[in-house]
Order: structure tokens, then sequence, then C-alpha cells
């Protein structure tokens, strides 16, 4: 599944990840938790090949992302901001990761206008693809809609479908429930559990909710200063830290 071993990251002679190593299980919910600023983005930006490890080593399966482009191993990441295109319609948002990967550079080109022959079958299929993507997440009605007419709740789960369309192989999420108000974001904790369970890869998933945290993962992981102090199931983590800087960091009210 997915691996991380020893992964250090500076910043102006600033180290932020101390060694960082981590294993997920094949469709393993992961939980990455801790105070702001310990380097969980940081994690999740390399781990997605936003950035580079000084050190260390990725892998997917079998293969080695600190050689391979992340879109090549297919790692997928849902952003707190969720990162739309504006100016396209929700179903050319999920479309888009397929687009690039199915047609050629000179096919994407005249997407918008007439069809070459070659590109009817593969544009069939990314809009068989997106449809289907749309119905299991319940937004088959707002596909011709851009993000400005949507609400918030709806432009979260156009993200999720645009991060899970291609069937990626690692996903991973960065706060992506923390601009929904409260009860938006009980209901759509239940949404990415469920969407999770059937992609069944392992998936990373940052959080500041502890609710979230104890709810939907596997396992938390809590990093601290750029160090991952422990890992394990929810309930250890809360009855059993084994570091006093975990213990006060779950022990905090929020
Ligand atoms: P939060 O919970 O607030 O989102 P975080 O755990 O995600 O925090 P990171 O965004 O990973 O924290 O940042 C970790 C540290 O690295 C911070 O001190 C941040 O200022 C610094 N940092 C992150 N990206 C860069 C960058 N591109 N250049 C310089 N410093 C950076
Ligand atoms: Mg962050």
């Amino acid at each position: 599944a997915l691996s991380l071993r020893a992964i250090e990251k500076s910043f102006n002679g600033n180290q932020i990840l101390k060694g960082v190593s981590l294993d997920a299980e094949p469709g393993e919910f992961i939980a990455l938790v801790g105070p702001s600023g310990c380097g969980k983005s940081t994690l999740l930006r390399i781990l997605a090949g936003l950035e580079t490890a000084d050190s260390g080593m990725i892998t997917v399966g079998d293969q080695d992302l600190t050689k391979l482009q992340a879109a090549a191993c297919n790692v997928a990441m849902v952003f707190q901001s969720y990162a739309l295109y504006p100016h396209l319609t929700a179903a050319q948002n999920i479309a888009v990761p397929l687009v690039m990967r199915r047609l050629t550079r000179a096919q994407r080109l005249p997407l918008l206008g007439p069809l070459m022959p070659g590109q009817r079958q593969a544009v069939a299929e990314i809009k068989r693809d997106v449809r289907d993507m749309a119905v299991s997440l319940k937004i088959d009605h707002l596909m011709d809609r851009k993000p400005g007419q949507m609400s918030g709740g709806q432009r979260q789960r156009v993200a999720l479908g645009r991060a899970m369309v291609r069937r990626p192989a690692v996903f991973l999420m960065d706060e992506p429930l923390s601009n929904l108000d409260a009860n938006l974001r009980v209901h759509a904790r239940g949404e990415i559990v469920d969407l999770h369970r059937r992609a069944g890869v392992p998936t990373v998933y940052v959080t500041h909710d502890q609710a979230e945290a104890l709810s939907m993962a596997d396992r938390v992981a809590v990093m601290i200063g750029g160090a991952l102090l422990q890992l394990a199931p929810p309930a250890v983590i809360y009855d059993d830290p084994r570091h006093i800087e975990v213990a006060k960091f779950v022990g905090q009210p929020r």
C-alpha cells in the first residue's frame, strides 16, 4: 500500500519534517492530527508531488514515488479550499483529471468544439465516468453549474468527485470539511467514509477536528513539531497516549 520512510524537509534552514515514517494498509483510513504549523500540510504536499522531500522514500505498492511523478502513481488530493476551476462547470471540473490522462494534448484543445473522430470514444467514456461519479455523490442535478453557483457542501462534493473519478491509488485530504457549517460537516463525514470504503484505497486525512479523527479513522497519526509521535487506533490514542505531548494535544478541549 502506502509507505513513507524517514521523510525530511526543511524550509530556509528550518527543519519542518524530522524523519516521518508511516505505513498505511490497503484501504486504511488514517487521520493526521497535530498543532498548527507541525507540518501536516507539508507532508501531504510531498505525498501529492507538489513539494519534494529533502530525503526519505515514498512507495505506493511497488512504485517508488520519489522517482516517479505523483500523477503517474495516481495520488489524488482534496484541498480545504477545494481549488475548483471557477470558469468550468461541475461536470467539466470532475472531467479534468480524465481529460488530462486519456486524451493527448492535441485532442484536449478542441474539446469544447466539434469532436474529432478518434476522440469520440474517449469522450463518451469520460462522460460516462463523470456521470457515474456524480450519481454516486448525488450531485448529478448540479453538473451544469459553475462553482460560484453552488453551496459550500456542493462544491466540496464536486471536489471529492474530481479527486476520486480517476480511481487513485492513494487519496489525500487536507481539512476538506473545515469550510462547512457544523451540520453539513457531520453529514459530509459519513459521505467521505462511504466513498473511501467503496474506493478501498489508503487515505490520509488531515483534520483539526478530533471528533472527525475519532469517528472516521482506522488509525490516528499524531504529529508534533515535525515528528510522528504515535500512530494507533483512535481509542488507543485517547486512552493510552505514549508521549506527554500527545496527551496534551488530545486532551485539549476544542
Ligand atoms: P495548519 O494546521 O495550520 O494547517 P500544518 O501542520 O499544516 O498547519 P504546514 O503548513 O505543513 O503546517 O507548515 C509547517 C511549517 O512549515 C510552518 O512553520 C510553515 O510556515 C512552514 N512552511 C510551509 N510551507 C512553506 C514554504 N513553502 N516556505 C517556507 N516555509 C513553509
Ligand atoms: Mg495545514
